[in-house]
């Protein structure tokens, strides 16, 4: 079964393309639904990393999904899927945060300093 992240919207095509607009400029990675071969690939064989550049409206009419327009750092470009069950591009930073054991507070990792977490916005200690 393949695993949808949580936050990759759901609802009409109007609903995920307004909830998608959010999303430009933030890095994304290889997604759990992607088919599109060696897009994001760079010389050197591994994945990199791209950037959302715009969400360009109904840019799937066949699919009831959203759409977004990624940059890669391999200067390669295109459209990916996102939204009701399709994940072609997850986010890079959502990521980290979830697979992390280390505490959040104020949207951000706290930090482990002499023995404790602390917070650095907020300055809450666990
Ligand atoms: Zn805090």
């Amino acid at each position: 079964m393949i695993e949808i992240p949580e936050y990759i919207p759901k609802g009409t095509r109007e609903e995920i393309e307004e909830q998608l607009k959010s999303w430009v400029g933030k890095k994304v990675k290889r997604g759990p639904t992607w088919d599109w071969g060696n897009q994001d690939i760079d010389g050197n064989r591994n994945k990199v990393e791209g950037t959302i550049t715009e969400i360009p409206e109904h840019g799937f009419t066949t699919k009831n999904c959203g759409c977004v327009k990624v940059v890669w750092d391999n200067c390669h470009s295109n459209t990916y899927r996102i939204g009701n069950g399709f994940a072609d591009v997850i986010l890079v930073e959502e990521i980290s945060i979830k697979n992390s054991n280390d505490p959040i507070c104020c949207g951000q990792k706290m930090d482990w300093i002499n023995m404790a977490y602390k917070c650095s916005k907020c300055w809450r200690v666990k």
